[in-house]
């Protein structure tokens, strides 16, 4: 499974999913169509799935006009997210397995940014792979999403599933905020020094217009203030011992950042 990476709107990342071997493709969160359909025929792939993390235009605009092409395509969605999704016909929870070709995922069930948000884990198949995490807009490179629909400790929940995830886990978040999420991480966190070796980087990637997804998971764990709720040096940051309350005093302040 080869994942090719479609950036659109301002700041939008479509994933094309492409087995070449059986000339299949799938879509992680397409918000708009023509760039997908481009790409499929320039693969000349059959688009089989469209797998969507959550609800929002931005990641479902172009569920119906792919659906109009492919009329046998499956559009994959949360549960919680019925009547939501445009021709959503499976409906997932915590725990379902799905294929795609010779690979299966694992769906998690992530409330926070929306009620109903999921995330699609290929897990590795051989030491030397890594696994892949399709996150929407859970957790972004350096950062999380709003939460528009989900408490703090919800948020913290599902974060936590995803920080229990192996290091040599690619995250392929659904926007390029990176370089903006690490300013707001070296506010509260300017000490850490990978941190700031990884905002050096990243600075001179978006620098050159290159793209800063995916990240790996081991790198988020170590510089993402939105996975260390539970460090000292966070928590004294935002004056409590508390973990839930540190997220949320976090993700307040980044709110107005
Ligand atoms: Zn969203």
């Amino acid at each position: 499974m080869q994942i090719i990476r479609i950036p659109v709107l301002s700041d939008n990342y479509i994933f094309l999913l492409w087995d070449s071997a059986r000339k299949i493709a799938a879509v992680v969160d397409p918000a708009v169509a023509r760039p997908v359909l481009t790409k499929l025929n320039e693969l000349d792939a059959q688009l089989v799935a469209i797998f969507n993390t959550h609800h929002h235009n931005d990641h479902v605009g172009g569920n119906r006009e792919l659906i109009t092409q492919y009329p046998n395509v499956t559009v994959y969605g949360g549960e919680e997210d019925k009547g939501r999704i445009p021709g959503q016909k499976v409906f997932l929870h915590e725990g379902d397995i799905i294929e795609f070709g010779d690979r299966t995922a694992t769906v998690f069930f992530v409330p926070g940014h929306t009620r109903a948000h999921i995330a699609y884990y290929f897990p590795p198949r051989a030491s030397e792979e890594t696994g892949e995490l399709f996150c929407g807009d859970t957790l972004f490179a350096g950062g999380c999403g709003r939460l528009f629909e989900g408490t703090p400790a919800q948020m913290v929940d599902s974060l936590s599933k995803i920080r229990t995830l192996p290091d040599n886990t690619r995250v392929w978040c659904a926007h390029e905020y990176t370089l903006k999420n690490l300013q707001f991480a070296l506010s509260v966190d300017g000490n850490n020094e990978d941190l700031q070796q990884r905002y050096t980087k990243v600075q001179a990637a978006r620098n050159k217009g290159e793209a800063t997804v995916p990240s790996l998971l081991e790198i988020e764990k170590r510089t993402n203030p939105f996975l260390r709720w539970d460090i000292p040096t966070l928590q004294t940051a935002v004056k409590t011992s508390e973990s839930v309350q540190t997220f949320a005093r976090l993700r307040g302040m980044k709110d107005t950042f």
